[in-house]
């Protein structure tokens, strides 16, 4: 499975549409500080059902959307993009946001939870060991962590912490 494109529309630093399109194997994102690398990653967190504001870098979810610019006007919506492929099979992940409509996704045009989205990120192997974010500082930070937030943070990487999710709603029901 590899990440055949990204599009990016309205969101963050990217105003108006941005697509982005990756080769199997090693890509390596380059550019000056404040380019918008962090944010092309932020974008793939958030297509792939993150939420957590820490996490995206924001304080409010209208954070996603692209500020405006000189030459550019202040993104109402936003929408990202994702086409992942094992051939001969690809897959489409689209997740849009506007301040009157909230968060929507859709899984190759059919609506879908939120929560759904684990099983679709299983069929493709997106989760578990061959598919984590390390992002910046994050390995320096769990050595510094107390054990249970270690725990919390690998659980996370392997992808088991759903297992505890889904028990714990199970739980609350
Ligand atoms: P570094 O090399 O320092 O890690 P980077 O290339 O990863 O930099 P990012 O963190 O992706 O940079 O981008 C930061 C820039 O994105 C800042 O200039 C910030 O103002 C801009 N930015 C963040 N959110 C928005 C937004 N909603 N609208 C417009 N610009 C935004
Ligand atoms: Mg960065």
């Amino acid at each position: 499975m590899f990440i055949e494109r990204l599009r990016l529309k309205g969101f963050k630093s990217f105003g108006g549409s941005h697509e982005l399109t990756f080769s199997p194997g090693f890509t390596a994102i380059v550019g000056p500080n404040g380019s918008g690398k962090s944010n092309i990653l932020d974008g793939l967190r958030w297509v792939l059902g993150e939420g957590s504001p820490n996490c995206l870098r924001i304080t409010r979810q209208s954070d996603l959307l692209f500020q405006g610019s000189i030459s550019l006007p202040t993104a109402t919506e936003t929408e990202v993009s994702l086409c992942i492929r094992e051939d001969p099979k690809i897959c489409t992940i689209k997740r849009e946001f506007s301040p009157e409509t909230g968060t929507s996704l859709f899984v190759d045009g059919m609506r879908i939870r939120l929560q759904d989205l684990d099983d679709v990120k299983r069929q493709w192997h997106m989760e578990g060991e061959q598919f984590a974010f390390i992002g910046q500082g994050e390995v320096a930070e769990a050595i510094h962590h107390r054990p249970q937030q270690r725990r919390s943070i690998l659980e996370a990487l392997f992808g088991i912490d759903q297992y505890r999710k889904k028990r714990e709603d199970a739980n609350q029901k």
